[in-house]
């Protein structure tokens, strides 16, 4: 049966990036044997100017509809000065409320043929490949009570709530060992259960449910060491799982530890494997319309989208390897480029990719 996904393309580099993306999902569709439909809508500062909604109702009915998401990004100087309510991150901030996308699910993965990218030595991070997985629907960013109250002396007092329930804390657990059976079988909880009762519990119920998963080697790690250790010796971890706030924090560290934002892409989940795919930067405003804009990251959402939404492994690797081959080739977008290599834009690299799907 085919699957529906829905494209948005979104603001900034957003369409420039998801036409790339499109192309190589029409490849597979055309050459491989996937049976999809895609369907286009509005999100972001695009559809704010065209509906007066960066999420308007027709867009969150498509992805209620559909089996997975795919988003370029959204953002730009345009609508900063609009009402918080109105602005395009509310749009995606929206998506992942409504379709309670609670798992997120972001790889670091430095490329052998990228390796000086990073401003880490090589040795450090050479075949980096860390699963980053973060609770994204709870935790102190969604907990009441919350706000800016008045003391009694009259200065003023600003407080939050990190909250998390047992049944929060185990499906996220269960995606984190799901995951580690795919991968190199390790889970690295971190939390401050030293310190917050919150995250004792998570330590807890991690442990609870790793009893589940023999197979799966469970350590724990403080959050400080976990910082530490993460561009100390990053190589050790395989599957780390963290609450909101601390994989909020981890993840852009561990991103980071590759040194090529174009590069990297991420997923969102719910209980059903139903996803939102997107590439973790922004709409780059700086270079959109330039025909510059990296699309990898964007490509190899395509590839989660069909691993965890589709569960077409084969074809995962077939785009993981066509983008392999094409970075062997030497293409290079500027954000990567080096020395010795080829610059090209964002139409070529996409092509090429293409190319290599059926190598
Ligand atoms: P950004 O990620 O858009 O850009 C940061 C830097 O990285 C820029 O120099 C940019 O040119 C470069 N860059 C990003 N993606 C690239 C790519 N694919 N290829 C080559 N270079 C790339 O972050 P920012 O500048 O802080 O934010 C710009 C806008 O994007 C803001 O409106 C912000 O709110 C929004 N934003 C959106 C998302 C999202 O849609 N998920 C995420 C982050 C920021």
């Amino acid at each position: 049966m085919s699957k529906k996904i829905l494209i948005l393309a979104g603001d900034g580099i957003g369409p420039e990036i998801v036409a790339e993306a499109v192309k190589v999902l029409a490849a597979l569709q055309q050459r491989h044997g996937l049976k999809i439909e895609l369907e286009h809508a509005l999100v972001g500062g695009a559809a704010y100017d065209a509906f007066g909604s960066p999420l308007p109702q027709q867009t969150m009915q498509l992805a209620r509809a559909a089996d997975a998401i795919l988003l370029g990004a959204v953002g730009g100087t345009k609508w900063e000065s609009l009402d918080i309510a109105l602005r395009p991150e509310k749009g995606l901030l929206g998506l992942r409320a409504g379709l309670q996308l609670f798992a997120n699910l972001r790889p670091a993965i430095l490329y052998p043929q990228l390796a000086s990218a990073s401003t880490l030595r090589p040795e450090v991070v050479a075949g980096l490949d860390i699963m980053i997985i973060r609770e994204l629907t709870g935790d102190i960013y969604f907990g009441q009570p919350r706000g800016v109250r008045r003391l009694d002396n009259g200065e003023r007092q600003g407080f939050n709530t990190m909250v998390y329930a047992e049944s929060e804390i185990e499906r996220i657990a269960r995606v984190a060992f799901e995951t580690a059976l795919k991968r190199n079988r390790r889970v690295c909880s971190v939390d401050k259960a030293n310190v917050l009762e919150a995250t004792e519990l998570w330590r807890e119920v991690v442990t609870r449910v790793g009893k589940d998963y023999p197979q799966v080697q469970l350590s724990h790690m403080y959050v400080d060491n976990a910082a530490m250790q993460l561009v100390r010796a990053p190589k050790q971890f395989d599957v780390m799982v963290t609450g909101n706030m601390f994989g909020d924090i981890l993840s852009d560290c561990a991103a980071m530890l590759t040194g090529s934002i174009g590069m990297l892409p991420s997923a969102a989940l719910d209980v059903h494997g139903k996803g939102m795919y997107e590439p973790i930067h922004g709409s780059a405003p700086d270079i959109a319309g330039k025909g510059v804009a990296n699309p990898l990251a964007t490509i190899l959402s395509v590839a989660m989208l069909l691993r965890y939404s589709l569960h077409n492994e084969v074809l995962a690797l077939r785009v993981e390897q066509a983008v392999q081959r094409v970075l062997d080739q030497g293409l290079r977008t500027p954000d990567i480029y080096a020395e010795g290599c080829r610059k090209v834009g964002t139409r070529e690299i996409g092509d090429a990719v293409v190319a290599a799907l059926s190598v």
